[in-house]
């Protein structure tokens, strides 16, 4: 086997730890559902959700993951909320 392969190996190894690992932590995040029974208190008087840690309510939708699901990060404090 030549260096090249085992770089270009190497490399396609690093990838798939990198994908799964993302799909792997996008699978653990929960629905807005289950999101909810979590915190109940992370909610605002309208009853939207809001987040956990710092409260905020100002929410990013996050479609770079498009292809397994949008996840919901706070703009405030860039906690990782629930998936959708
Ligand atoms: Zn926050």
């Amino acid at each position: 086997m030549s260096t090249i392969e085992l770089i270009a190996y190497g490399v396609a190894a690093v990838l798939v730890v990198i994908v799964a690992g993302a799909y792997y932590r996008l699978r653990q995040l929960p629905t807005l559902e289950q999101y909810r029974a979590m915190h109940p208190t992370a909610r605002h008087g309208s009853g939207a959700p809001s987040c956990y840690k710092c409260n905020a309510s100002n929410i990013l939708i996050d479609r770079r993951g498009s292809r397994s699901g949008r996840t919901h990060i706070c703009r405030t404090c860039g906690t990782t909320l629930w998936r959708s």
